[in-house]
């Protein structure tokens, strides 16, 4: 059994409200998020940080970033996005397998780090809705 969450709960899929998975990378609902929204994007396979993620899982990772954001801004009348993630435990890398949040942000809220409580049921939907609305974006290239 891993030691990891993500790779115990998200990469066999127990436990995740995932939208996007392919070889190398998984994208799902955070279960704790600070917006409506707020999604992650994981490489498939265990890597800690931005100091051994290999290029290839952090390239992906990164591509996919850009599809979401603009899933995120339609499904979720979005005026804004942040992208980041942390690397290392003083710069508040909580979960030690490289993720990468992208959240939705709205004009008069505040931007705050803030945890809200969603159900199980509502990631459940937004997940549905993300993935129908990413694919509209990938399959224009
Ligand atoms: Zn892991």
């Amino acid at each position: 059994m891993s030691e990891c969450v993500f790779c115990r709960n998200i990469v066999t899929g127990k436990d995740a409200h995932i939208f996007y998975r392919d070889e190398y990378v998984i994208g799902f609902m955070d279960r704790f998020p600070v917006e409506k929204g707020h999604a992650l994007i994981i490489p498939a396979k265990h890597y800690v940080n931005i100091f051994d993620i290999d290029l290839d899982h952090y390239l992906r990772v990164h591509q996919i970033a850009k599809y979401v954001s603009q899933a995120l801004m339609e499904v979720f009348e979005a005026d804004g996005i942040n992208v980041g993630q942390n690397n290392g435990e003083c710069a508040r890398q909580v979960v030690m397998h490289y993720h990468l949040h992208v959240i939705p942000r709205h004009c008069g809220r505040d931007v705050t780090w803030e945890r809200i409580m969603v159900s199980d049921s509502e990631l459940k939907k937004q997940a549905e809705l993300i993935r129908d609305k990413i694919q509209t974006y990938m399959d224009k290239l």
